[in-house]
C-alpha cells in the first residue's frame, strides 16, 4: 500500500541514502559510488538535529536515517585519526 507523498516534500530538498524498503538503487554505479545519482534519491522532508525524515519517491516508504552530521551526542564515528 503506498502511502502518499508528504505535503512537505521539496524536490529541492533532495538526500541520497539508499532506500531500505525498496533497495532501488543496490545494482546502481552511481549510488555505489555515493554520488549524487540522478535517479535515485529521497525526499528530506525534515531533520531533528542529525537524524534525516526521509521519503522514497519510488515506493512512498518513510523513515528515519541517522546521518551522523553535526551530531551533538555521543562519540563521532571514525572521526579522527
Ligand atoms: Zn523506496
Ligand atoms: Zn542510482
Amino acid at each position: 500500500m503506498l502511502l502518499p507523498i508528504d505535503p512537505l516534500a521539496d524536490i529541492g530538498r533532495r538526500a541520497w541514502v539508499p532506500c531500505p524498503s525498496c533497495d532501488d538503487a543496490r545494482d546502481c554505479v552511481p549510488c555505489g559510488e555515493r554520488r549524487h545519482c540522478p535517479d535515485h534519491w529521497r525526499y528530506l522532508i525534515s531533520h531533528t538535529g542529525s537524524l534525516l525524515h526521509l521519503q522514497c519517491p519510488g515506493c512512498t516508504h518513510h523513515w528515519d536515517h541517522e546521518s551522523g552530521f553535526g551530531a551533538t551526542r555521543g562519540p563521532s564515528p571514525g572521526g579522527r585519526a
